[in-house]
């Protein structure tokens, strides 16, 4: 069974209809990739998948999207509370202006996922241990999160969403702002993450989709055009 499942999904902003009719199945444990142009829909169709959507873009939303079965748009479902379970890294590395360690204990913090500050400390060390970053911030983690290189930045904040135990992460363009090497790093990162998570990659690159992912989705202005094995 699908992980997420997409069900007739139509995303409006205003009058533009920039999701049209889209059902896919995501798999758990695989690296699914979000190809397509510019503008084609997309950055906007993965944050369907967090309710980031409706949210704080403030689109309208038709059709059902499902987390383990479960409608995550039902009145009863707090997009907070959804966003633990399914985390989110964008394109520019974006760590809070807080010491190294504040950013990764931030999502366990607000969601009280800990009893005391040893429970915390072994979730942040976790957590930038599987974000590859642990051996070289251990030594200074009371620095600042915004005074590292970019990809240094990046793999902080994918330790921040994987933090909170997600079952999903959504990666828009998370390699866009870094260099070539940066780029490698993450890109081997997010090879590792499939053991442990869904993980769903918005992409404009071919090649970066042919590297990372085993799964395809193709957007064209809205519609999901072609869907399958990346091969
Ligand atoms: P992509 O990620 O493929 O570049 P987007 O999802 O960003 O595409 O954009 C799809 C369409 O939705 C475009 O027409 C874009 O202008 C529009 N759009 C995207 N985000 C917003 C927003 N926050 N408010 C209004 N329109 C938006
Ligand atoms: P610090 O720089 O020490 O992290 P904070 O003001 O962020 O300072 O937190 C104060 C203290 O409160 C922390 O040192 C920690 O012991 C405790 N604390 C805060 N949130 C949590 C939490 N979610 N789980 C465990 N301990 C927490």
């Amino acid at each position: 069974t699908a992980k997420i499942a997409a069900r007739s999904v139509d995303v409006f902003y205003g009058n533009n209809h920039a999701i049209k009719d889209v059902n896919v199945d995501i798999d758990d444990k695989t690296v699914t990739a979000f190809i397509g142009p510019s503008g084609c829909g997309k950055s906007t169709f993965l944050r369907c998948l967090n309710r980031m959507n409706d949210t704080i873009d403030i689109a309208r939303i038709e059709g059902d999207i499902l987390l383990d079965g479960e409608d995550i748009y039902d009145k009863r479902v707090d997009p907070v509370q959804l966003r633990a379970r399914v985390g989110m890294v964008f394109q520019k590395p974006n760590p809070f202006p807080k010491s190294i360690y504040d950013n990764v204990a931030y999502g366990p913090r607000i969601h009280g996922m800990t009893k005391n500050r040893s429970e915390l400390d072994d979730v942040v060390e976790a957590s930038l241990r599987r974000a590859a970053l642990w051996d070289e911030v251990k030594d200074r983690l009371k620095e600042s999160g915004t005074g590292m290189s970019g990809g240094q930045q990046q793999r902080l904040c994918i330790a921040r969403a994987v933090a909170t135990q997600p079952e999903v992460l959504l990666m828009d363009e998370p390699c866009s702002a870094l260099d070539p090497i940066a780029t490698a790093q993450i890109e081997e990162l997010i090879d590792e993450l499939r053991q442990n998570f869904c993980v769903v990659i918005v992409t404009h690159s071919m090649q970066q989709a042919a590297r990372v992912s085993q799964k395809t989705a193709f957007f064209h202005l809205g519609d999901l055009v072609e869907y399958g094995d990346t091969e």
